[in-house]
């Protein structure tokens, strides 16, 4: 007679957990035969224990993440953060409260797309080949933050990768621009947040060279496009003490 082979399971509650993406990562780990969901909380909710949950996911707004994760570092929760809008100043203050305990994880990734990633991996791969390049990000208009986590980011990889290969400035003639229609600089690097009905999360970043134009885009057309990062991130944050910036370090991609 075979033996039934038991899978360990992971505990995990959800913040946010009534939002668009909350409410898609509470059904896919409904489903997913190693986890078990213990926890949804949303605004007003009293965070307490966490459920006692393994793993803690944080989808929830740019104004209440860092205070949610805190208290979840406080608890000794490993914790997997999609929320936006985090500044060098939250991310460092997230490093050292987890200081004082060390086999906690935190996960911050801007973007869970495993597609995505791949873009702002192969970004960073070309931004040396190319004198110009801009970033144009499109999402749905209920989107509270501009520019978006992921085009802050591809932002700051392709202009760390400019510096390394000795690159300047992007040339740009613009002399007058007074209603800003040459939209936002990312370390640099010029970034044009989109918001259209019908649209999710989609990303073209734009290379130029004399003679030729290379674009790379990626379309999220629904929220399960992020759920096998976020599993991913469920999966291995236990494994990853102190925080981590980007799925990309989970997945053989830095
Ligand atoms: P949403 O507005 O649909 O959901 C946010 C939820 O958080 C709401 O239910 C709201 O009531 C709740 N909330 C507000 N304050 C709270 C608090 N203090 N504590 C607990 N819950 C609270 O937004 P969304 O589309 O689900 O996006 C959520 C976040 O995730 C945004 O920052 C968005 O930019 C980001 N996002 C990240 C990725 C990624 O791959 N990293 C993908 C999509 C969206």
């Amino acid at each position: 007679m075979s033996e039934a082979i038991e899978v360990p399971v992971i505990t995990v509650s959800v913040i946010g957990a009534a939002g668009r993406m909350g409410s898609t990562v509470c059904r896919t780990l409904e489903a997913a035969p190693d986890t078990r969901l213990v926890g949804r909380y949303d605004v007003g909710d009293d965070l307490g224990d966490l459920g006692g949950a393994d793993v803690v996911v944080e989808f929830s707004v740019p104004g209440s993440a860092a205070a949610n994760v805190a208290h979840c570092i406080d608890r000794g929760r490993h914790v997997v953060v999609g929320t936006t809008g985090w500044t060098q100043d939250a991310l460092t203050a997230v490093s050292s409260q987890l200081a004082d305990k060390p086999g906690v994880g935190v996960l911050i990734a801007p973007n869970f797309a495993i597609g995505a990633i791949l873009m702002m991996s192969f970004a960073q791969q070309a931004a040396r080949f190319y004198e110009s390049v801009e970033i144009v990000e499109l999402h749905h208009p209920d989107k509270v933050d501009a520019p978006s986590g992921t085009a802050a980011r591809t932002a700051s990889l392709i202009a760390r990768a400019r510096r390394d290969a000795g690159l300047g400035d992007v040339p740009d003639a613009t002399s007058s621009d007074p209603g800003g229609a040459r939209g936002a600089r990312v370390d640099g690097i010029p970034v044009h947040a989109l918001r259209l009905r019908g649209l999710v999360a989609h990303q073209e970043v734009l290379l130029g060279a004399t003679g030729e134009l290379l674009t790379i885009r990626h379309d999220s057309f629904d929220r399960v496009s992020f759920m096998p990062g976020v599993m991913a991130g469920v999966r291995q944050v236990g494994d990853h003490p102190g925080l981590t910036v980007g799925l990309e370090n989970y997945l053989g991609l830095a």
